[in-house]
């Protein structure tokens, strides 16, 4: 793309509120600084910052952060340092570049060789620079978003290590800023590259159901349309929601591979015009079909923790088939796709003011906790394991991190044991394992692990798995190879 593309999105921007100018000047400074630089994919560089430019203009971010996102890569790829930014476009910008200059250089999933202390500095580095200002963190995910695009021109180790880090940290970052689709995108790039063997198995166990469910909910569509229209309601837009393929497997292995209780596989999704007509809808499709007890969830009366508000409930639909219903408002639904960002888009006057107030309070308008957790952090935390303790309990709930006796981190669902840990590191280690000890001291072989354990498996020749571990292990790697290795 050129510059004209990221104009264009500019144009009707232009006023006292929006410094088009300074964009211009920034693009004329990053286009001279890497001239004649060519990206791994052949394409010349520059189309890499007006991709993460053009991004953050789509969500309405401010002059300052589109022209750090057009230098961002100034300072750390060409011979310009942070001083000439500083002198050329300002404190603000300079400060953005900085901070993402130095993100760059901080390596959080590099090599397993890596100590566990070094790599918890890292972290902590990392979210230190996300903590300063928001905007730091909207730049270096789309940074990442576009990065990830053309991630198979890179060799493999880089690949692994990106698709590792996206996952643990950027992700679970876009998630806590309410930025849903955002997330999904980042995690459906990085989860073929992460975990190759899942993706191709979940594609093969999800393609057929996938497709008839959602044949079946383009049906039911215009019946829900005039259900809600004979109740006098008038819902905004009706339509079928397909969830992503990483939060998919990830359901999957919290309900140990069964796809028949994945009832969200393809939502009907409602948008409606006020509060009101979102429980009226529910109220509609309650009285034409009955809902499964439990599973109605109120995120309006109750939002979640990262500000996500909508109405769910699953009800066993026409032809019998159970299926989900997310209903929500206009202005819920751009909030839950976009997050934080969303507050750009509907006024970009109170989004000045709240800048004006500093960053702080967009946040506090936003009632995200956790970023006022996170700039917190650093003034409480003089201990690295302890920041890395807290840290993980927020960002990585549903996941468990636990270490090898060397350092290396590993990844795995709530309550998985030290059976799904050996299967995780080499489908032998878990074949042959005996027994194991968790930070030294022996455990039985179904102890739910806990964050930050490290975890030694003892393993003997020719061992071969138990039947009984099917009952307690959560991965699905796991369950895969101790059914593979029964039936040898
Ligand atoms: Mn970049």
């Amino acid at each position: 793309m050129g510059f004209e593309t990221l104009r264009e999105k500019l144009q009707s921007r232009q006023g006292a509120h929006f410094d088009v100018g300074l964009v211009e000047r920034a693009y004329e400074f990053a286009a001279a600084a890497h001239a004649g630089q060519i990206r791994k994919s052949g394409e010349a560089f520059m189309t890499h910052p007006l991709a993460v430019a053009a991004r953050l203009a789509e969500w309405r971010s401010d002059a300052p952060t589109i022209a750090a996102a057009l230098l961002h890569d100034v300072a750390e790829d060409t011979p310009y340092t942070k001083k000439d930014i500083e002198k050329e476009f300002g404190s603000e910008v300079a400060f953005l570049v900085g901070a993402l200059t130095k993100l760059k250089r901080i390596r959080y999933a590099d090599s397993p060789a890596r100590g566990t202390a070094e790599r918890t500095e890292n972290l902590r580095r990392m979210v230190l620079a996300f903590a300063e200002d928001i905007r730091v963190v909207l730049i270096k995910l789309f940074d990442r978003l576009s990065n990830l695009e053309t991630i198979r021109f890179l060799d493999p180790a880089s690949q692994a290590r990106i698709a590792r880090e996206t996952l643990e940290i950027y992700a679970p970052l876009s998630n806590r800023l309410g930025m849903g689709e955002l997330r999904g995108q980042l995690e459906d790039l990085a989860f073929p590259i992460a975990h190759p063997v899942e993706w191709t198995a979940l594609q093969e166990l999800v393609a057929e159901p996938l497709e008839d469910r959602r044949r079946y909910v383009e049906r039911l569509i215009p019946e829900v349309q005039n259900l809600l229209t004979s109740e006098g309601l008038a819902p905004r837009d009706i339509h079928a929601r397909a969830k992503h393929w990483y939060s998919l497997w990830r359901k999957l292995e919290r309900l140990g591979g069964n796809l028949g209780e994945v009832y969200d596989l393809v939502a009907v999704r409602i948008i409606t015009g006020s509060v009101e007509s979102c429980y009226a809808a529910l109220g509609a499709i309650h009285g034409r079909w009955p809902p499964l007890p439990g599973r109605i969830k109120d995120y309006i009366a109750l939002p979640k923790s990262n500000g996500y508000r909508s109405l769910h409930t699953t009800v066993v639909g026409a032809e019998g088939k159970v299926t989900e219903f997310q209903i929500r408002t206009a202005e819920m639904h751009e909030e839950a796709e976009n997050g934080i960002a969303a507050h750009w888009a509907y006024s970009e006057e109170a989004a000045d003011a709240a800048r004006k107030r500093g960053v702080r309070a967009l946040a506090r308008t936003r009632d995200l906790a956790w970023i006022r957790q996170l700039r917190e952090w650093h003034e409480n935390f003089q201990d690295a394991g302890e920041f890395l303790e807290s840290l993980k309990l927020d960002f990585f709930r549903d996941r468990i991190f636990v270490f090898t006796p060397k350092g290396e981190v590993i990844d795995l669902p709530e309550g998985a044991t030290p059976v799904d840990f050996a299967y995780h590191i080499h489908s032998d280690i878990g074949d042959q394992a005996t027994g194991a000890k968790v930070n030294g001291k022996m455990v039985a072989l179904d102890t739910p692990l806990a964050n930050g354990d490290i975890v030694e498996i003892l393993t003997q020749k020719n061992k071969k798995p138990s039947r009984q571990w099917l009952e307690f292990v959560k991965t699905s790697i796991a369950r895969g190879h101790i059914r593979a290795a029964l039936k040898r």
